[in-house]
Order: structure tokens, then sequence, then C-alpha cells
């Protein structure tokens, strides 16, 4: 059973409690390691990015943390970090002045080819996904799909992170409306991502979050793009994108059987400042 949790945000970002209630959560689950990873301090106002003045204070706030707790559980201070090319600071930048202990790589808001407006694709509101497909790409859901991954892309060739978020976040507000994850042209942009992640030795998230709040039929990543992972033989890292201590290890059981019935035979763990594999057993 996994009993750890790398992807989760406190009230720092999105989140909803203060991080000390993730790690007593975790200690009752008997986890033996979790992982803070607050979006990115974003240079524009948003509900969702950690704020750039609080910067010091989470930092503070995690050494604080890990100093309580070491006896208990290994706490480690990363982020999500959010790429929009040309906006968003070097992850590098970032890592080390936050002296982070890794970083997921996410796309949440995409860049059209013009102009200065920004595609939210996540978030709540299924609206806001619709409002900007019409108002910034004409309605056109494959260039718009193809931004996502030229930007996903983008931000795997340039910047320096450990484990893509949530690859086809994508689909979740499409939820089989406009196109389906089967179709070719889809199917080939997830390839062209796949490849470029293993070129750059990255772990790809299978991130649980989609089932437990109902909002996709699938995991993050779809089963299709499993099997090309598994086929591909690229590591993978189970996690939660908890907002809320409650949602910890929700989906995990599930996870754990798919994966082995996929026919992995392991996932990512952080321990001791490296990524390490560790068998994964029902
Ligand atoms: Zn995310
Ligand atoms: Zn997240």
């Amino acid at each position: 059973m996994i009993k750890a949790n790398f992807h989760q945000h406190s009230l720092f970002s999105d989140g909803k409690n203060h991080p000390e209630d993730y790690v007593l959560q975790a200690i009752r689950l008997g986890f033996t390691a979790i992982g803070f990873t607050e979006h990115s301090p974003l240079p524009f106002s948003t509900y969702y990015a950690l704020p750039q003045r609080r910067e010091n204070e989470y930092v503070n706030e995690i050494d604080r943390l890990k100093s309580k707790y070491a006896a208990e559980i290994k706490i480690y201070r990363a982020l999500e970090q959010d790429f929009i090319p040309g906006i968003t600071e070097n992850f590098s930048t970032v890592s080390n002045r936050m002296n982070l202990d890794y970083s997921i790589g996410s796309v949440h808001l995409v860049a059209p080819s013009h102009g200065d407006e920004l595609w939210f694709i996540d978030g709540p509101e299924r609206r806001l996904y619709d409002e900007g497909l019409h108002a910034l790409f004409n309605g056109n859901i494959r260039e718009a799909v193809s931004r996502f991954f030229f930007q996903t892309n983008e931000m795997i060739e340039k910047e320096a992170f450990d484990v893509l978020g949530h690859m086809d976040k994508i689909k979740m507000h499409n939820a089989n409306r406009f196109f389906t994850v089967e179709e070719s042209w889809y199917q080939d942009l997830v390839m062209q991502t796949l490849e470029l992640v293993k070129a750059h030795r990255l772990i790809v998230e299978i991130n649980t979050r989609g089932i437990y709040k109902k909002r996709s039929d699938s995991y993050f990543p779809d089963h299709l793009t499993l099997r090309q992972i598994k086929e591909m033989n690229i590591p993978v890292l189970i996690s939660s994108d908890a907002h809320m201590p409650e949602e910890l290890n929700l989906g995990f059981a599930e996870v754990q059987q798919h994966l082995i019935d996929f026919g992995f035979t392991s996932t990512m763990t952080f321990d001791e400042g490296k990524w390490k594999e560790q068998p994964l057993i029902g």
C-alpha cells in the first residue's frame, strides 16, 4: 500500500487547511512521507497561487514542521510550478530561492498563439473552459488542445522539474463533448509528449483527484495513455492532489490495483533527496 503523498495543497495556495493538519492526518494514516506542493507564485493575481509575499512564511512553516515531526514522518517542501511561456519565472530560480526538495511541472493556463489572454483549463467551473475555447480559439478544440500539449512540451524542454503533473488535465472539462481520447490526432499529441518525458527522464504523475471529485471518468492520465506509459517504461508517481487532509489517500487502493492490472511493477517515491523505485504490492 502506498504510504506517502507528494502532491497536496494547503491554505498557502488553494487548499483548505493549515499544513500541520495534513501532517497530523498523514501520521494517523501511517504515512512515511508527505510533500507540500503549493501552486507557484504568479506575476498576476489568482485565487489559487501562493502569493509571492508569503513565500518566506511558507518556507519557514514547512521547516518548522520538518523539525517538529522529524521522529514521525518525512516532510518535503516543494511546489507545483505553473509554466506559461514568457510569463512565469524560471523554475530553477524559484527552486533555488525557496530551497525546494522537488518540483512538479503543470500547465493550468494555456497561452494562445496571439493576444494576452490565457485559457484556464482547470478549476471547478466548466463555463470558463467553454468560454475560453470559444473566445480564444474560435471553438476549434483541436487547435486549443494542441496548444495545451505544445506548452507542456515547451515546459519539458526548457524547465527543470521532476514530475509531470496531471498531463492530460485538458480532457477534464471536455468531458467527451468536443473530442474523445481515442481520436488519432489526440493520441499523436500524447505520444509526442511521452517521447519528451522519456528523453528528459521525467516521472509521470497518476493523479486520482478527477475521480474522487467526480470531475473525470478516468485518472489523469487516462487508461490509453497509461498503457503507453507502461509500454515505454516511464516511471510513475501515484498522488491525490489533496486540497484538504481527508483527501490525502483518496483513490490510492483502486489506482494501485489498476496499475498492477496494467502490468506496472513499481511506482516512485521520494526519499532522502532522491526519487526511488518501490515495488507495487496490492
Ligand atoms: Zn494542478
Ligand atoms: Zn495540484
